[in-house]
């Protein structure tokens, strides 16, 4: 148990992505990884994700509205607070803010994606020593950038999930599946999951 704790020690974004889903899955991932399957979904969504990482480097800032400023690409962030590290996909420097940016390969960007990229925004803040209020998403089917200030609540949202994640991995105890079943359909997990 303690050893397992200890290798899962610091989470990613990823992790914080399958806690969103369902927190069983997360569950799942993190407490009994054997069972852990990739989907056709996850590699087709890395590869347009891979593609997009070449074409940015082209694009310039009027992408996301702003004239002038430093980018720089898959920038390593880490928050001992949250105790989580990362990478982000690309950060703007502009007039001394940093703006994380997110590519996502749907034009969907519900309150998990939100999440995500507010979580982004906390490790950039503690890795850089400065306050972080804003990101970007750049949805790859749309080619365009669209904005995300990062409220107080989302704040409170990603600490709160990140918080039940450490419970979950040092209690190991299985949570209840997840209140929207019809993720249960194509979860890869379904056939774990006898009361769903
Ligand atoms: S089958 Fe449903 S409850 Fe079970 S892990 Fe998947 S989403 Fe969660």
């Amino acid at each position: 148990m303690m050893e397992r704790v200890e290798e899962r020690e610091l989470f990613r974004v990823t992790d914080l992505k399958e806690y969103i889903y369902c927190p069983r899955a997360f569950f799942y991932e993190a407490c009994l990884p054997d069972l852990h399957r990739e989907t056709v979904k996850t590699d087709a969504g890395r590869r347009a994700h891979e593609r997009e990482r070449q074409l940015a480097r082209r694009r310039s800032l009027a992408a996301y509205g702003l004239e002038a400023g430093e980018r720089f690409f898959d920038v390593p962030v880490r928050s001992d607070e949250l105790r989580m590290v990362g990478e982000i996909d690309e950060v703007l420097r502009v007039e001394g803010e940093l703006i994380p940016v997110d590519y996502k390969n749907t034009d969907r960007l519900g309150y998990n994606f939100q999440m995500q990229l507010t979580a982004y925004g906390l490790m950039l803040a503690e890795t850089a020593g400065q306050e972080v209020r804003r990101g970007f998403f750049f949805i790859i089917p749309a080619r365009r950038a669209e904005e995300l200030v990062f409220s107080a609540r989302l704040v409170r949202s990603v600490k709160h999930a990140l918080s039940d994640m450490y419970r979950i991995v040092e209690t190991e105890a299985m949570p209840e599946p997840t209140r929207y079943r019809m993720r249960c359909a194509t979860c890869k997990y379904r056939r774990f999951c006898n009361d769903v």
